[in-house]
């Protein structure tokens, strides 16, 4: 039995791990934090990529796919509420720029679709995206908000009665991309690998030196488990620190490190289910991109594509001719390894309340409402706008994760596993077709009750372990 191992136990990790133990390998995932799912966060499904203006129309199909495979991977952690994009006063865009992309992408839904119904998971094709002109809108902000909205009328509402209509061109576009919540994610994701017999587990432990043991390796390790680990296959998935791992191999490769971080607010006012808000903007000008993304209980994640917010002015780091590893200032190490001083957290929370109150002028009554969802993560190359990219196999027996969205890890664990088939370290035939691992054995209150506690133990609120929208 081939014996794989996996280094990093985020959602690239994770996935990888559950796939490969659903095709019976024996695995190691060794994940230096006490807990799964612990790196940078995602909140949002880029089925489409209609938040970046800037891709190309391949990046967006590719991202739509791939989101709807990681929808029909995690369906437990997707949250069915659209997003609603406005192109504020200011901008020098036009919502119209963005329709034939849009129409593109609702072409490309139906040609899934029609290849497999199974991949009807962002709703009919045809309601993909919807225009909402100011008349209509004007007429929803006179209507109460749905208990449970349902039709694209419903989940515009509280926008309606909320939104500033001289602050933004018309039309407004509510198009199906779904919010994530990873709370529930590193639940049900923890709970089915905690089942899989040949799948071991170690939290709290880090891998500090890699060596070659014939065509296989050694891995030396020290935390919670203290010892050598060999493999016969090595994953690195070591998020923005994959590049240290590169360098135990001697492999040189060119990547970035990004540190951004995405604030948690309080809306006490807020009185119902919301869609995710995108108010377009130039990345890193004072103007940039507003998102504002609802969790249960008047809870809201913001993020501010300012330096101001969001983004730091030396928060883009590349490797160099030394190290695959880039190397990030200090403070944010320190904010990753020991979290963030008070005075930092509710400065920036604020800006970001105030980013969006800009245009929800009432949203300037919310309060600092937890820790910031923070992190570093990579970029292969050097091309800091890419969005997709998966997984490479720099040395035999080596795959190295890359993924920029999270919705890139069934393509990325695919292709592991189609290396492993080459290198003939696959079991049998019919072992190969099981690649959907079994989420539903967890059972769903204690899968909501792992993810209230996972929020609360990392010092969120644990109701933002909840589902808004199943
Ligand atoms: C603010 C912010 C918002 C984001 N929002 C979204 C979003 O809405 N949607 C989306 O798709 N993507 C989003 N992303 C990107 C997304 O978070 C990342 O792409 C994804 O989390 C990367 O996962 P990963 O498993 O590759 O890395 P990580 O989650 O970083 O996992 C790597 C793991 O490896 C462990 N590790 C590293 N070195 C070692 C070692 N030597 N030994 C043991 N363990 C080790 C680390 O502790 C870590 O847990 C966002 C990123 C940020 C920063």
């Amino acid at each position: 039995m081939s014996r794989i191992a996996i280094v990093g136990g985020g959602i690239a990790g994770v996935s990888t791990a559950l796939r490969l133990g659903s095709l019976g390998l024996e695995v190691t995932l060794i994940e230096q934090e006490a807990t799964l799912i612990s790196g940078p966060p995602f909140c949002h499904l880029h089925a489409g990529g209609n938040l970046y203006r800037e891709i190309d129309d391949a990046q967006c199909r590719t991202l739509l796919r791939q989101s709807i495979d990681f929808a029909r991977l995690y369906p437990f952690g997707v949250d069915r509420r659209p997003t609603v994009i406005a192109v504020p006063t200011e901008d020098p865009g036009d919502p119209a720029d963005l329709l034939p992309r849009l129409e593109m992408l609702r072409r490309e839904y139906r040609t899934l679709v029609a290849e497999d119904p199974g991949r009807k998971v962002l709703g009919e094709p045809e309601e993909y995206f919807r225009l909402f002109g100011r008349e209509a809108m004007e007429r929803l902000r006179r209507l109460e908000p749905a208990e449970r909205p349902g039709s694209a009328e419903e989940w515009m509402i509280p926008v309606a009665r909320h939104l500033d209509f001289d602050r933004v061109r018309w039309p407004l576009i509510l198009v199906r991309e779904y919010g994530l919540n990873l709370f529930r994610i590193a639940a049900g994701a923890g709970m089915v690998l905690e089942r899989m017999e040949k799948v071991t587990l170690h939290r709290g432990t880090t891998v500090r030196g890699i060596e070659r043991e014939g065509a296989g390796f050694r891995l030396r390790c020290a935390g919670s488990f203290r010892g050598e680990i060999r493999a016969d296959y090595l994953v690195n998935a070591a998020g923005f620190r994959t590049g240290e791992i590169d360098d135990m191999l001697g492999i040189a490769a060119e990547r970035m490190v990004e540190f951004k971080a995405a604030y948690t607010s309080h809306w006490k006012e807020r009185e119902s289910l919301w869609p995710e808000l995108i108010v377009h903007g130039e990345r890193g000008t004072p103007r940039g991109m507003g998102q504002f993304t609802p969790y249960p209980a008047g809870y809201v994640q913001l993020h501010g594509m300012t330096e101001r917010i969001t983004l730091y002015p030396d928060g883009l780091v590349a490797s160099g001719a030394q190290s695959s590893q880039p190397e990030l200032p200090a403070h944010f190490l320190e904010k990753i390894a020991q979290g963030w001083r008070e005075e930092e957290r509710s400065e920036r929370t604020r800006r970001a309340i105030g980013h969006l109150a800009r245009y929800l002028p009432d949203f300037s009554a919310a309060e600092v409402g937890g820790p910031p969802l923070f992190g570093a993560q990579q970029i292969p190359g050097s091309d800091p706008t890419l969005r997709v990219a998966e997984v490479a196999f720099p040395l035999p027996r080596v795959a190295r994760c890359e993924i920029v969205k999270v919705s890139s890890v069934t393509d990325m664990s695919r292709a592991i596993a189609a290396d492993l088939e080459r290198q003939g370290l696959l079991p049998e035939r019919q072992e190969k077709d099981r690649e959907i691992p079994e989420f539903e054995a967890v059972g769903e209150s204690a899968l909501a009750d792992r993810a209230r506690r996972i929020a609360s133990g990392r010092g969120f609120p644990a109701a933002m372990g909840d589902r808004c929208v199943g």
